[in-house]
């Protein structure tokens, strides 16, 4: 964790150029937590960019994360994880200062969602909000899951979950591939119920939170994202996320 006073905050960039100074409000104590957590996190996770504060604001909220009521801890996750899940569209150097800040800052932030996951405070806390539970669901995919899945979720937030890009290597594309229209093309997969505890299975745990949140945007369309796309002028076969990755990738 670097401290607060080191030289390299002035060099760090995020959309109002003072996560620091959010930070700093946040960690005192000064004026509203709400209202602190949710500037620092549109701070750093304007226009779902990723900004090099963010590696170095981590280590920072985990820590303080850890002293907060499970009711506090699901608010701060749920607004932090369009933040961490924007470091997939430009990954850190492996070994680089940010990256084990990241890294650090993500470690500590997984314990808190872990421990959380299992709080029975938590379908209470979900359920009660159902905004902040899916907020909170998709955080936890950005940092317990794959960060590049999460950020693909939050690019689909823009069309509320309905519209999505994907590409097949054969040169089909479509930008605005719609979920409601009968997907003939996707092959939904079937997700097991989730035993409120088991991390193993992505597509489980992440449909399991969004139905304690009883969640009614992202949860029709789990089936068709973790399942199989068939190109419809080729025929090739591949998981969803190949196609997705594909357009953003190509396109
Ligand atoms: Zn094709």
């Amino acid at each position: 964790m670097i401290t607060l006073d080191a030289p390299v905050w002035q060099t760090l960039s995020s959309a109002g150029n003072d996560a620091d100074k959010w930070l700093r409000c946040l960690l005192a104590g000064e004026g509203d937590l709400h209202e602190n957590i949710q500037i620092l996190a549109e701070d750093i996770s304007h226009q779902l960019s990723y900004y090099s504060a963010t590696a170095y604001v981590l280590p920072h909220l985990a820590a303080f994360c850890h002293g907060l009521s499970p009711k506090d801890k699901v608010f701060l996750i749920a607004q932090m994880g369009a933040a961490i899940a924007a470091e997939a569209d430009c990954p850190l150097s492996p070994g680089t200062e940010p990256f084990l800040e990241f890294e650090e800052g993500l470690a500590g932030l997984c314990r808190e969602t872990q421990h959380l996951l299992t709080d029975p405070a938590l379908p209470r806390l979900l359920g009660n909000d159902p905004d902040l539970g899916q907020q909170f669901a998709l955080a936890a995919l950005a940092i317990l899951g794959n960060r590049k899945h999460a950020l693909a979720m939050y690019f689909m937030s823009g069309s509320c979950w309905e519209e999505v890009a994907i590409a097949c290597s054969c040169g089909w594309n479509d930008e605005t591939y719609c979920f409601s229209d009968e997907p003939t093309h996707l092959k939904p997969a079937e997700i097991d119920t989730w035993d409120g505890n088991s991390l193993t299975d992505e597509a489980v745990w992440f449909h399991g939170l969004l139905a304690l949140a009883e969640e009614e945007d992202i949860s029709p369309i789990l089936p068709y994202v973790y399942g199989d796309c068939v190109c419809p002028a080729c025929g090739r076969q591949e998981p969803f996320w190949n196609f997705f990755d594909r357009f953003y990738e190509e396109y």
